[in-house]
Parts: C-alpha cells; sequence; structure tokens
C-alpha cells in the first residue's frame, strides 16, 4: 500500500471506476436494479445526480405561502380523496396540514396517485401556490414523501431528489450516494489549480458533495457550476486537441487568383451575397494557408452554398490538385452535375460524376483519370469513398449535407489524400453555441440570408385557428386567381406512410369536391410510382394543376417558383425542422409567400412550437427554439458525434462558461497540447476517461 499522502490519494481517484458494489449496501440485487439507471461503477453512481431539488431550508409555514410563486412545503397528509364530476373526469384531491393551515394538492385523470398516499404520513409538496375556494391549492404538484426516520433530519435543508426506478425508491438512492460520497467522494481535483482560481470555482471534493446534499441553493449552484465548467472542457479540450493535431500537419497553400478562379468567377450569373463575399473570404484564405482547412459552412436549403464550392475547387484547378464533393443521395449528387457542372465547365475545370449507379464501363474511366490526374474534380456519393477510387494528388474534400455521414465517412474522403483541405456543408440550422459544442473542431461560416433579398419578410407564417378555415381557402382561391399556384400539405396521420398516403387522397378528393370545384386539383404521394409522380410534377410546374395536395415528398427537392401559399394540416404532428424545410418550397420567386398552418396542438410544448415556427424564419433562431423545447438532453442525446455526455452543462443557458471552457482549451491546446506538463497529467487522464472509446477520434484523423 502506498503511504505518502499522494498516491494514497491516487488509489483512491481509481477507486472510482470500481464496480458499484463496492458502496455500502449494494448488495447484488441493488446493484441490478442500479444497471437499469446505467449506474455500473462508482463513478456512475457519484455523478448519478439529481434531477431537481426541495428547498426545504425556506419551506413557509402553509399559512404564509405566498400565492402565485414556486414554493416547497411540508405537512401531514389529511384527507385523500378522488371525485368524478364528469364521466371523464378524476380529480384526485390530498390535503395537508402544518398546524399554521391546509394546503390542497389536486391532480386531474390520476386516480392511481391517491393509493400512493397514507393519511398522517409527512410529505413535501413544491409547485405554484394558488387560492381557491379559499383554500391553498397546488395544481400538479412534484410530490416527495418524506418517510418517518428522515422526516426530522431534512427539515431546514435542501432535499435532492435523484432520479429513481422501481424498487430503489429516492430516498434509498439518496441513501447509496450519501455512502458512496463516504466511501470515496473525498478524490484529488484533477483542475490545475490556475484554472479554478482564475474561473472561481469551488474544489472538485466540496463540487461532488454539494451537488448531491448542498447546505443550500447557493451551494448547489456552485457546484453546478465547477462541474459543468468540467463537463465543457472536457469536451473543448478533445476538440482542441483534435484540430491542433490536424492543423500542426502541413497542408497545401492553394493559389486562390489564378486564372480558373477568375473564368470561374465571371461565369457566375449574379453578384454574391454579403454572407457569401465573407463566406468566400473565409474558405479562400484557408485554402491560401499552408495548413489544412477544417471549415463547415452552414446555411439553410437556398442560401447559396454550392457556389462557394466551386470557388473553392476552382482554386485546386489553379494548383495542380484534385477535389472531391461527396453527397448523401443520389439525387443531390446528380443535382451537383447542374449545378456545379456548368460553372467548372466555363472555367475549363475537367470533372466527373460517380455514384453507386455509374455504369461499370464508365466508372472504370473515370476512375482512371481520377488515378492519372487526367480529371480535377470528382463528384458523387459515398461511392467516392470505395477503395478503387485513389486521386493521384486530392487535395479539397467538400462534404455536402455533413450531418447524414459519420464522422468516419467525413474522415474517409480526407484520407484519401495528405493534409487535404476539408469545407463541410449542412442545410440543418445549428445554432452557433451547439456548432460549438458539436463541431468544436471545425471553423464555422454562416450564411444567413437567401440571395435575391428572398428570405425573412418573403414568406409568412400564420397560425389559423380554428374556424378560420374558410378564410385560408379563400386566400388560395384568390392567389390562383391571380395566377399563382398552391400547396396542400397533410400529415402523417399514424406511423405508416400508407396512412399519410389515404390521408392525402382523401383530402384530395374533398377538396375538389367540395372547396375548389373550379380548380384543378392534383396529388403527389411517396407511394405513387416514379412516372406518376413525374406527370403530376409536370402539371403542376406547367400550371395546369393550380392546387397540389402533398404529402412531405415535396419537403425535398421540389422547386415551382410560381407556388405562393402552402397550407399544412395537423401542423402540430411536425417537427420544427420538417415544418422549416417545408416551407422553404414557396416563395421562391419573385411572389412572396405564404403558410397557414392549420394546428390544434394538444399540449403546452406543441403551443410552443406552432408560436415559434410563427414568430420566426430564422432557421438558426428557430433550431434553438427547437433545442430549447425538445431539451437538449434529447437533442445531443440523439447524437452520433462522438462526444461526451453533458450532465449538467446547458449549451444554451451556461454561455459564458462555454465561452471560458473553450478559451481555456485552446490556450492549453497551443502551450501544453498533449497535457504532459506535471501541473496537466491529471487533467489529460481525466479528458481521456471521459472521451473512453472516443478518445481515438480525437487523436485521429
Ligand atoms: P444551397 O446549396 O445552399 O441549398 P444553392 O447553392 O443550390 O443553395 O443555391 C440555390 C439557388 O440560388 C441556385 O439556383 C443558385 O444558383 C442561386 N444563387 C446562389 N447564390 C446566388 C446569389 N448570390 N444571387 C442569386 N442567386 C443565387
Ligand atoms: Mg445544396
Amino acid at each position: 500500500m502506498p503511504t505518502d499522502g499522494v498516491s494514497a490519494r491516487a488509489v483512491r481517484a481509481a477507486a472510482w471506476s470500481h464496480p458499484v458494489t463496492g458502496v455500502r449496501f449494494v448488495d447484488a440485487p441493488r446493484a441490478e436494479l442500479l444497471e437499469k439507471l446505467e449506474i455500473r461503477t462508482v463513478e456512475d453512481l457519484l455523478r448519478h445526480y439529481p434531477a431537481r431539488y426541495l428547498d426545504l431550508s425556506t419551506s413557509a409555514a402553509i399559512g404564509s405561502l405566498p400565492l402565485g410563486m414556486d414554493a416547497t412545503a411540508v405537512g401531514t397528509v389529511h384527507e385523500i380523496s378522488v371525485k368524478r364530476p364528469k364521466p371523464r373526469l378524476s380529480v384526485t384531491e390530498v390535503t395537508i396540514t402544518d398546524g399554521s393551515g391546509v394546503l390542497v394538492g389536486v391532480w386531474f385523470n390520476q386516480s392511481y396517485l391517491a393509493q400512493r398516499f397514507r393519511q398522517g404520513e409527512r410529505v413535501a409538496f413544491a409547485g405554484k401556490v394558488t387560492l381557491e375556494y379559499g383554500l391553498r391549492q397546488m395544481r400538479n404538484p412534484f410530490v416527495e414523501r418524506l418517510g418517518e426516520s428522515s422526516t426530522s433530519a431534512w427539515l431546514g435543508r435542501v432535499l435532492p431528489v435523484h432520479p429513481a426506478t422501481e424498487g430503489l425508491s429516492t430516498n434509498w438512492m439518496r441513501r447509496l450516494v450519501s455512502e458512496a460520497l463516504d466511501q470515496y467522494g473525498d478524490v484529488p481535483d484533477y483542475l490545475p489549480a490556475a484554472l479554478r482560481i482564475e474561473n472561481d470555482l469551488i474544489p472538485l471534493a466540496s463540487a461532488m458533495r454539494w451537488i448531491h446534499f448542498p447546505p443550500g441553493l447557493g451551494e448547489k449552484d456552485a457546484a453546478r457550476r465547477r462541474l459543468a465548467y468540467d463537463e465543457l472542457l472536457a469536451l473543448q479540450i478533445g476538440m482542441a486537441v483534435r484540430r491542433h493535431r490536424l492543423v500542426a500537419r502541413p497542408g497545401h497553400s492553394h493559389r486562390i487568383d489564378g486564372p480558373t478562379s477568375s473564368a470561374l468567377a465571371s461565369a457566375v450569373p449574379f453578384d454574391l451575397t454579403d454572407d457569401q463575399t465573407t463566406a468566400r473570404r473565409e474558405v479562400l484564405v484557408d485554402m491560401a494557408a499552408p495548413r489544412p482547412m477544417n471549415r463547415m459552412l452552414l446555411g439553410d436549403v437556398g442560401t447559396g452554398k454550392t457556389v462557394i464550392a466551386a470557388m473553392a475547387m476552382a482554386c485546386v484547378a489553379d494548383s495542380g490538385g484534385q477535389a472531391a464533393m461527396m453527397a448523401p443521395t443520389e439525387v443531390l449528387a446528380s443535382q451537383y452535375a447542374g449545378s456545379v457542372g456548368p460553372l467548372l465547365d466555363a472555367a475549363g475545370v475537367r470533372w466527373a460524376l460517380l455514384t453507386g449507379s455509374t455504369p461499370a464501363a464508365e466508372k472504370r474511366r473515370i476512375v482512371a483519370g481520377v488515378g492519372d490526374g487526367s480529371v480535377t474534380v470528382l463528384l458523387g456519393t459515398h461511392a467516392l469513398l470505395t477503395e478503387s477510387v485513389r486521386f493521384s494528388r486530392l487535395t479539397l474534400a467538400v462534404v455536402d449535407e455533413q450531418h447524414r455521414f459519420g464522422v468516419t465517412q467525413r474522415l474517409g474522403l480526407r484520407g484519401k489524400g495528405e493534409g487535404v483541405d476539408m469545407l463541410v456543408m449542412t442545410a440543418t440550422p445549428i445554432p452557433r453555441s451547439l456548432a460549438l459544442t458539436l463541431y468544436g473542431d471545425l471553423d464555422t461560416s454562416y450564411l444567413r440570408t437567401r440571395p435575391g433579398g428572398r428570405g425573412a419578410s418573403h414568406v409568412t407564417t400564420t397560425l389559423v385557428p380554428h374556424g378560420g378555415r374558410d378564410h385560408a381557402y379563400e386566400l388560395v382561391r384568390e392567389q390562383v386567381r391571380s395566377g399563382r399556384q398552391a400547396y396542400v400539405v397533410c400529415a402523417l396521420v399514424d406511423e405508416s406512410d400508407a396512412s399519410e398516403a389515404r390521408a392525402a387522397v382523401k383530402e384530395a378528393e374533398r377538396l375538389k369536391a367540395e372547396v375548389f370545384p373550379d380548380m384543378e386539383v392534383g396529388l403527389l404521394t411517396g407511394q405513387m410510382k416514379t412516372p406518376d409522380k413525374a406527370r403530376v410534377m409536370d402539371a403542376f410546374r406547367a400550371g395546369d394543376i393550380q392546387v397540389l395536395v402533398a404529402t412531405t415528398v415535396i419537403e425535398v427537392g421540389v422547386d415551382v417558383q410560381n407556388t405562393t401559399v402552402m397550407i399544412v394540416e395537423d401542423a402540430e404532428r411536425f417537427g420544427l425542422a420538417q415544418l422549416h424545410q417545408l416551407r422553404g418550397r414557396i416563395g421562391r420567386g419573385e411572389h412572396p409567400g405564404q403558410v397557414l398552418l392549420f394546428a390544434d396542438p394538444k399540449t403546452a410544448e406543441g403551443r410552443q412550437r406552432m408560436q415559434a415556427i410563427a414568430g420566426t424564419s430564422d432557421g438558426f433562431q428557430l433550431a434553438e427554439d427547437d433545442l430549447r423545447l425538445r431539451g437538449e438532453g434529447q437533442v445531443l442525446g440523439a447524437r452520433q458525434h462522438g462526444i461526451p455526455e453533458l450532465r449538467l452543462a446547458s449549451v444554451l443557458s451556461d454561455g459564458d462558461l462555454l465561452a471560458a471552457a473553450r478559451a481555456d482549451a485552446a490556450a492549453l491546446a497551443g502551450t501544453d497540447p498533449g497535457l504532459r506538463r506535471a501541473e496537466h497529467v491529471a487533467l489529460g487522464m481525466h479528458v481521456r476517461h471521459v472521451f473512453g472509446r472516443d478518445w481515438q477520434w480525437v487523436s485521429s484523423g
């Protein structure tokens, strides 16, 4: 056994990885229950942070609870009742008293709750206090049963509520966490003292104790701040190390003012928007620099990313290199031939398109041309990643719609050259804060505006209230009378595409018979055969169909500039991102567009989502609203980005902490990228531990 203090502490730190059964009271059956909460090690238990806290330190006497505010009250259950005033309505009321007054907890249609209470037991209610018929009341309060023994212990303190599971109550969770802290909580701090002091953070051991058992709310906040910083710092260090590694290797100094660039620039038939001009400058500066570029270009569909990519590829042609541009689908890749192709042709750049359906003979020819350097630009799908595709001198890789590719695919393309410049383009609006978190290893350029003054004020989105249908249909008639066209989008009714199609078919019949008998109403669903779809689209494009009833198939790719109205049925069933994509289909021409959302949201969240989409046409703002409404856990949890989980830190509300962590990580990567100095070693080990297997991603590529 080591005897000196330092090693003894190191041993304690290592003990965090022990099985959770090392904690007193955790026997095999309890370990099995903990497993359900994904708690396997001592550390898992210590990092099982409370979901919320009940502030019993300030819990007021019931008789003096402030009205209209959130409060916590403790009392004894006096009466439990379930009433059924209507056939489909039950009202559960639990009355508690504390000698100073009476408080009624009220729940609707949750009569099973009645069985959870016992007369005479001590409970805490937390919620908003209102006055009903002269009685203080809380609707749907949060309840904690205090139990006989622990009652007095918690009064006057902040009670943590840890996520629990069937068979392991919150009381038990508290007890187990408390044991774990006593046995393993006194850990050495991996954070260098300088960073801790600079950022005004409390020591790790105190933070661990106070996040679970804070003496008061102030201590809880201090603990949360320290641990949230740790999460963000580890993440940013990973990104910074990766970034440092990527730019440390030699790259290509592209020529950015060559003849091909000029020829391509003069072939572009429009002036760049301000955002495009900025993005082009950022991209070209990166390309001229002797380090590999790592840039992400973010912009909604239609903001004009393609021309930026084409300009970057022209620099490659002027520098004797090769470029590859990869799209996630065959349709998108084929569209390059029509969008990028003509620009490259005009500049005299030799290019080819390679997809899964390229005939074998042609594929052989293309692969040979790529290999001997006679093909300068290769456009295509995943097919580009196949082993047989070998470039003679790849210096630029452009990856479109990055979110659909995994990290490994992004790397795969880059791996086909040395020091390759990387330009990632995405149409998914990602709020800046989130981009820094998920893609902290990349520089970002934003296209916020659509060309030609289209965008922001060009499309209005309106929620149509109940009974507003007739008015909406009148709007459609008006537009059609003045020569415009309309979409009616039907939502998924249940999980199957078939039902969506059925709904669209029925809606088309109804509109034709009852609403627009004097107009041509067409139908487009994903279930239709390709030639039938094409026929309908052609007729719509030609203006022979005025109102097109469609399922979400129009979300991608359909572009009829004469369409100015879109009605969305059951809009609350759509995700915000999807609605935003949908409305991008209209107002694309000279005429302003109107989106009319028929919605009947049943939940508060649903109402907020509808208000969000009507409230802004800025995709980035909307993405932020979406993140807020759906919860960051949902969004970040669903990622396949290979980044560590954020349990406490909030991408949206910890902006200052994120900025601090990012700056600190960048400084560390600049002075001690391997975190080898004595004062950084512990932090380095912690960061590696946090990344786990994903560290490989950080330290490679
Ligand atoms: P994205 O790839 O961002 O979805 P595209 O690059 O396909 O957008 O551009 C959408 C359309 O706008 C294309 O038809 C393109 O030619 C056109 N466009 C791009 N930039 C401009 C501009 N500055 N002015 C006018 N039209 C533009
Ligand atoms: Mg595009």
